[in-house]
């Protein structure tokens, strides 16, 4: 019931200035985000590698209309993954990369510029030895998100995708992805959509997650199946071998900071098990999204803003 609303705030300019006086270090964002800089995400991806899990970083921020922040996102990511070979931690972490970070939503050839700031990223983690993964937004992106995808692909087939289970869309797009090579992370989806294009009951959005695991695992590709849902993860687990899959052909993925000892009890098992790692300033948005998946800890965050005063 509180999803949508708190969805809305997670674009609400006032409600975001008063949010982002929280201090990084306040509770409820250190649980999502490890912090702020680059040394701390690549310090966070260390200790997440010592406990025999996979990376994947996202330098946060979303929603760009000015060209300076775009190219200073694209910059972040080179820096990144110039931090982590120096490390030698690319073989276990790859990036994540929302295209309306980088230029996406720019009015004049914004989808160009996207494109273009991508390819950069791509060949920094290919030279890096690594992956990009292109982070799916909301709807009115899906369409230019997979084209610049099919572009980038041409040249970095390496480059994974983002599904979101609770578009109508999204098994169609599974079947057409779901070929040799192709990396594509199945997500439920985390953002307010209307009723003409999403599922709107969880019911449903899980019905239709398991359409979609059923079409990647069938398929031929490498399905990164991202949920933290228990019974999607074990629909997973019993479908791979239904489909006679091997553990290291699809991977398990959950966010930073969410089910932390599942996370570590499926790589004991034997499973490749990728974790999401949020890092930087733009926490704003992140942060919201996961608290309307839990709205549990909305009291947690209210306390959190109350005792900063
Ligand atoms: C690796 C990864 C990448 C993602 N990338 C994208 C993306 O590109 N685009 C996009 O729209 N969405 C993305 N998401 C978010 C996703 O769409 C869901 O919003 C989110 O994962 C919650 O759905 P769930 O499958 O975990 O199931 P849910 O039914 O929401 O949750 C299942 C259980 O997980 C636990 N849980 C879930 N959320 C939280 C939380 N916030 N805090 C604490 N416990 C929690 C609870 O135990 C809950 O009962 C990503 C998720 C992951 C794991």
């Amino acid at each position: 019931m509180l999803r949508q609303p708190i969805l809305l705030l997670s674009r609400s300019d006032r409600v975001k200035r008063l949010v982002a006086t929280l201090p990084v270090t306040s509770g409820i964002v250190t649980s999502y985000v490890p912090g702020e800089t680059t040394e701390a995400a690549v310090a966070a991806t260390a200790d997440l590698v010592d406990a025999d899990l996979k990376i994947t970083l996202d330098f946060l921020g979303e929603d760009t209309f000015d060209v300076e922040q775009a190219d200073a996102t694209v910059a972040a990511y080179v820096e990144l993954l110039r931090q982590l070979t120096t490390k030698g931690l690319p073989r276990h972490a790859e990036v994540s990369v929302k295209l309306t970070a980088i230029g996406l939503l720019l009015p004049d050839h914004g989808h160009k510029i996207a494109l273009e700031n991508a390819r950069t990223i791509c060949r920094a983690a290919r030279n890096a030895g690594t992956t990009v993964t292109l982070d799916m937004e909301d709807h009115t992106t899906t369409d230019a998100t997979l084209a610049i995808l099919r572009d980038l692909r041409k040249d970095f087939p390496e480059t994974g995708a983002v599904l979101q289970a609770y578009l109508h869309r999204t098994e169609q797009d599974c079947r057409s992805l779901a070929y040799e090579g192709s990396r594509v992370r199945l997500c439920k989806g985390a953002y307010a959509e209307p009723e003409s294009v999403a599922f709107q009951d969880k019911i449903d959005v899980d019905k239709s997650y398991v359409r979609c695991l059923k079409v990647l695992l069938a398929g031929e590709g490498y399905p990164m199946i991202a949920t933290h849902d228990p019974r999607m993860v074990e629909i997973a687990s019993s479908l791979a071998s239904r489909y006679g899959r091997a553990q290291k052909t699809y991977e398990f993925q959950m966010l930073f900071g969410i089910r932390p000892e599942e996370q570590k009890r499926l790589a004991a098992s034997g499973e490749t098990v990728r974790v999401y790692v949020p890092y930087g300033q733009e926490w704003y948005g992140y942060l919201m999204r996961r608290l309307a998946e839990r709205p549990q800890n909305l009291s947690f965050f209210v306390k959190s803003l109350i005792s900063k005063r």
